[in-house]
């Protein structure tokens, strides 16, 4: 088969990859009906993440299953599934409290290269969902969205205790972002600030359901953010982005006793101990446990309720995966749909 492999910063290269196999007998081996680009593949993409030789690429999918190894009890060859970006065997007590992507034999699925027509899928029966029935071709995008940027924009939005009632501010206008936006608004927040300074983004946003945009950013979008709420700050922050920039103006944004959700993997981030005292507000967040959304996800996908495929403003067949990381680095694409 041909995969997306990345040589160093800048070169991805379509080429041809071993098929996977059945290694474990807790495998499933996928055929995937679409993949993608993921914000965070931009990392080593620009080169600020490196790997010590070629990589595969790649953490998001959704697609038939071919075949599954003998231990496999819950998945057959034949269902349409979809995983989240961390294989979990969704039985330990971190699963089972609901943190699966830190599960105690949890799998970087980046590590199989899910950028591919197949893909190995470590401990199937706890990391795969199964849809009621193979979906129609106009669901695939949302399904596949449900593996990571849906899931973790819904665990962002959770983590900030978005409720009824609440003002919410979502740091970010990648698909995170937007998606921390749509499930903000499936939450009940009454108000929800988006903060962007691109049109197309925007427009999805309030698609989404933002209800004000902010084009401000680091201290003066933090005075923006304290002017709409009465000096006090928003309840609920959304930090989708992963700077020290985007972090701190995220902290700055949420009232006293606030809470801020934050999924942007935060590299090289260090909190002012001052402000971290200061703040008095919750930080939760990190690497969002996917799977503890996805049964709650495809339903609400499969009864048309959320749309959050919209994110894929670009779909390219996977042999152009160089075009599409090009795209998403140079800010043309909120997200590249590949198809294998
Ligand atoms: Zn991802
Ligand atoms: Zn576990």
């Amino acid at each position: 088969m041909k995969g997306a492999v990345l040589y160093g910063p800048g070169d991805v290269r379509v080429e041809e990859r071993a098929d996977p196999t059945i290694v474990e007998p807790t495998d499933a081996i996928l055929r995937l009906s679409a993949t993608c680009v993921c914000g965070s593949d931009l990392w080593p993409y620009r080169g600020i993440e490196t790997y010590p030789g070629p990589q595969p690429m790649g953490h998001e999918y959704c697609g038939i299953v071919e075949e599954v190894g003998s231990a496999v009890r819950n998945i057959r060859p034949g269902q349409f599934v979809v995983g989240s970006f961390w294989a979990s065997d969704n039985s330990c007590p971190i699963c089972q409290s609901g943190y699966q992507s830190r599960c105690v034999d949890a799998r970087l699925m980046g590590l199989e290269g899910a950028q591919a027509p197949f893909l190995r899928v470590p401990l199937a029966d706890g990391t795969l969902v199964a849809t009621p029935e193979l979906p129609s071709a106009d669901l695939i995008p949302s399904l596949l969205a449900a593996s990571d940027v849906l899931g973790t924009g819904w665990f962002a939005a959770d983590a900030a205790a978005v409720a009824p009632g609440k003002t919410v501010a979502v740091v970010g206008d990648g698909a995170v972002g937007l998606l921390g936006v749509l499930a903000a608004k499936q939450m009940g927040a009454e108000r929800i600030i988006l903060m962007s300074r691109h049109e197309s983004r925007q427009k999805l946003g309030l698609e989404f359901g933002a209800t004000d945009i902010v084009t401000e950013r680091g201290d003066e979008g933090v005075a923006r953010i304290r002017e709409m709420t009465d000096g006090l700050g928003a309840h609920s922050v959304i930090e989708a982005v992963g700077t020290q920039e985007s972090m701190l103006q995220a902290m700055r944004s949420t009232r006293p006793g606030g809470h801020v959700g934050f999924v942007g993997v935060t590299y090289e981030v260090a909190l002012p101990g001052m402000d971290l005292f200061m703040s008095t507000v919750h930080l939760h967040g990190g690497p969002a446990p996917v799977r503890r959304y996805l049964p709650t996800l495809l339903d609400l996908i499969w009864r048309g309720t959320i749309d959050p495929g919209k994110v894929f403003d670009l779909t390219l067949p996977l042999e152009q995966a160089a075009e599409g990381y090009r795209a998403m680095d140079e800010r043309r694409a909120i997200k590249t749909l590949l198809t294998p």
